[in-house]
């Protein structure tokens, strides 16, 4: 993705921002599970009042399910949805890892999850790993809107705009291995 050299003015106005998503269109997104989960996964139910302009992609814990994920993200002008599985606790969750999708370091924060893959490689039990945000709220650890403590994130002397489309970028790479 080529970054256009504008005034700082226009950079934050053209910050990428996901269009809000309805349950239905969130329903219809995934690509990883079958229609049946898609159905009956917990889908959050204040989509209304959410602030989407911070937000670089939808994600949540299901709060019946703490060990089930789900992520939408809009690629392509499309909605994109995976589900997760965080692969259970273990030492790693204990130590200082980093995103890979927002690059924000955190002590226990950052958990290991796994995607089934699309289609007939998810059926045989093909799965992608990636190290995401616990919370799943990278778009607001990008923002400076919720903080991890001192230190947590490196300075970088990107824009806003350079740095969300990295995290859009980081998150549609994982997308595509899970859908490929
Ligand atoms: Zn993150």
């Amino acid at each position: 993705m080529t970054i256009m050299h504008l005034p700082n003015l226009i950079r934050q106005i053209s910050v990428p921002v996901m269009k809000p998503l309805t349950e239905q269109e969130i329903r219809t997104a995934f690509v990883n599970c079958t229609k049946g989960e898609a159905k009956r996964l917990t889908v959050p139910r204040d989509l209304a009042e959410r602030c989407w302009d911070d937000l670089d992609f939808l994600g949540w814990r299901d709060p019946q399910a703490p060990d089930r994920a789900y992520v939408v993200a809009e690629l392509s002008g499309r909605p994109v949805g995976i589900q997760l599985r965080s692969s259970g606790a273990g030492s790693w969750q204990l130590r200082r890892s980093m995103c890979s999708v927002c690059l924000t370091t955190h002590t226990g924060g950052v958990s290991l999850m796994v995607a089934p893959r699309s289609g007939k490689a998810g059926q045989q039990g093909n799965s992608v790993g990636i190290y995401i945000c616990s919370d799943l709220a990278c778009s607001l650890y990008v923002r400076g809107k919720k903080d991890t403590g001192i230190g947590a994130r490196l300075h970088e002397s990107l824009t806003l705009e350079e740095k969300t489309e990295r995290t859009v970028a980081n998150l549609a790479s994982f997308i595509a291995k899970v859908s490929a």
